[in-house]
């Protein structure tokens, strides 16, 4: 049945995974109306990721969320990678959580769901964005559920519907990038004889099978050795026998499939994060070969970047760009990525013209700086964005390290001040004129006096709200130069 029925919201999100979730709880943080609508009734049984990594730590950390994963969680000191036979130990990289935390994306979706609904978001579930149309003032979305078809209108509408986004079709963004030659299965199965796989990867004459335990089963995948002509189409346990032979030139009895599945290396990237009023964000932006284990991370990263210029857009504070910055800054990070996750598969090919690369790099691995270096790209850490004015300071455009402060009332740390999603100014000197040459932003930023006892030589410090350094004064870098600039350039005029 199909309603006139017309509701109205600020922002509409499509797609409750890891992006939208997030996204939701960032706009409803800085008070902007928001809808997220979302086609599956309830959370699928099955669970594609089990990590978040140190970025994303970082990053939940800054809005005070890091400790309910933290609590759920266990810890390893290093990156998950790809194709190198290296370990590639998080200590001395620049992050406040050297270490991956294995935690089901599932949970990691409950939790995010808590959050949304204690901000006042609840998903509508069994709601599915069938068609768009977007003129200069607003997006018109057609909603459809069991028994209804009603219009979300919005002042902004963002993407975040996973690979085969509709709305990126909808609103005419191109996908570029290359197909899937290789395909994988995976399956979530018991062993009927625990001995038969250990744990890890086991090689084989014709392949490999990684065996990832999991409570109660086991997680195999390994190259799909015939994969169909839809490669959609659904796996059985027997295909999954069958690649798990042909790998290891003899029989697994694998049964009780709780999810079987199918995925390729793709790599596709849209063109534009931006169409208008129609932005995208995670899965929907980019897909990659699922080597780094990173796409719920990289899915957090860019709603946390969308979330506090699009509610400054919609709020009317935002600088000319603001938005567009969206696109140039997670575009290019997630141009990385995908030559990151890309270059993983390569390497990890048993191919006699990859082998002298990876013991190339392995032998440059050996440096602790070219380790560190690794284990920041594959991870995120690496993250700079381009700042204005331009300094040469080695955290300017970095998520600024969680700092501990003093201030004239409290000891606190940068996250608990970033927590509200607002701009915070430190004034560490203190510095009587800082206050004065802020003070027409102070609707936007909050300018905290503080002491830093463990960076004594940091003198004031701009941090945007998703915690990147986005100005800084230090003893050897002069006056308040530039501070002005770098206001107006995030948070608009005075
Ligand atoms: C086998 C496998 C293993 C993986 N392992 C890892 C890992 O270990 N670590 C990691 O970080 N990542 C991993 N990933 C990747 C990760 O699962 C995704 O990158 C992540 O889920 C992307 O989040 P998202 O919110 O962008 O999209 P999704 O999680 O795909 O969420 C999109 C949501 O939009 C909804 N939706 C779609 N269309 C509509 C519509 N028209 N209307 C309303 N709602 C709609 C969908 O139902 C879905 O809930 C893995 C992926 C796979 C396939």
């Amino acid at each position: 049945m199909s309603s006139d029925r017309t509701t109205e919201t600020e922002v509409l999100v499509v797609g409750a995974g890891p992006a939208g979730l997030m996204l939701a709880t960032e706009l409803r943080l800085s008070g902007v109306d928001t809808v997220l609508v979302e086609r599956q009734d309830r959370r699928p049984d099955f669970c594609r990721g089990f990590n978040l990594n140190a970025r994303a730590l970082d990053l939940l950390a800054r809005r005070g969320l890091a400790d309910r994963f933290l609590a759920e969680g266990w810890q390893a000191p290093h990156a998950p990678t790809a194709g190198l036979p290296v370990t590639l130990d998080l200590a001395g990289a620049h992050t406040d959580h050297p270490f991956s935390l294995g935690i089901p994306q599932t949970r990691v979706e409950e939790l995010l769901e808590d959050h949304a609904r204690d901000l006042g978001t609840d998903p509508r579930r069994g709601h599915r964005l069938d068609d768009l149309t977007q003129d200069g003032t607003g997006v018109t979305a057609t909603i459809g559920t069991a028994g209804d078809t009603y219009r979300i209108r919005a002042g902004y509408l963002v993407g975040c519907d996973g690979g085969r986004s509709t709305v990126r079709g909808r609103a005419g963004v191109d996908f570029p990038g290359t197909d899937a030659t290789r395909f994988s299965l995976l399956g979530d199965v018991e062993l009927a004889d625990p001995d038969a796989l250990p744990f890890g990867m086991t090689a084989g004459p014709g392949g490999s099978v990684f065996t990832i335990p999991r409570p109660g089963y086991v997680r195999i995948v390994t190259e799909d050795p015939t994969p169909p002509e839809r490669k959609d189409a659904p796996v059985t346990l027997d295909q999954l026998r069958h690649a798990v032979a042909t790998a290891l030139g003899r029989p697994v009895e694998l049964r009780a499939p709780r999810w079987l599945t199918r995925f390729g290396d793709a790599a596709r990237q849209a063109s534009r994060y931006r169409a208008g009023r129609v932005l995208l964000a995670g899965d929907a932006a980019h897909i990659h070969p699922p080597a780094g284990a990173i796409g719920v991370n990289v899915a957090l990263d860019d709603a946390v970047n969308l979330g506090w210029k699009l509610a400054a857009t919609v709020r009317g504070t935002a600088p000319a760009g603001l938005l567009d910055s969206y696109h140039d800054e997670r575009h290019a990070a997630g141009t990385q990525l995908l030559a990151s996750t890309r270059a993983q598969v390569l390497l990890a090919e048993p191919d006699d013209r990859t082998a002298p690369l990876v013991d190339f790099l392995t032998r440059l691995a050996g440096d602790p700086g070219v380790l560190r270096a690794l284990a920041e790209a594959v991870t995120g850490l690496d993250t700079r964005y381009p700042m204005r004015p331009e300094t040469s300071h080695p955290w300017l455009g970095r998520l600024l390290p969680d700092l501990a402060l003093v201030t004239p009332t409290t000891r606190t740390r940068l996250s608990a001040l970033l927590a509200t999603g607002r701009g915070v100014l430190l004034d560490l000197a203190p510095w009587p004129s800082l206050a004065e040459t802020a003070a027409g932003w102070r609707d936007r930023v909050d300018i905290v006096p503080a002491r830093c006892p463990e960076h004594p030589d940091l003198l004031a410090a701009l941090v945007r709200p998703d915690g990147h350094l986005a100005w800084v004064r230090t003893s050897a870098s002069g006056d308040d130069a530039g501070l002005p600039e770098a206001l107006e350039h995030w948070f608009g005029p005075s």
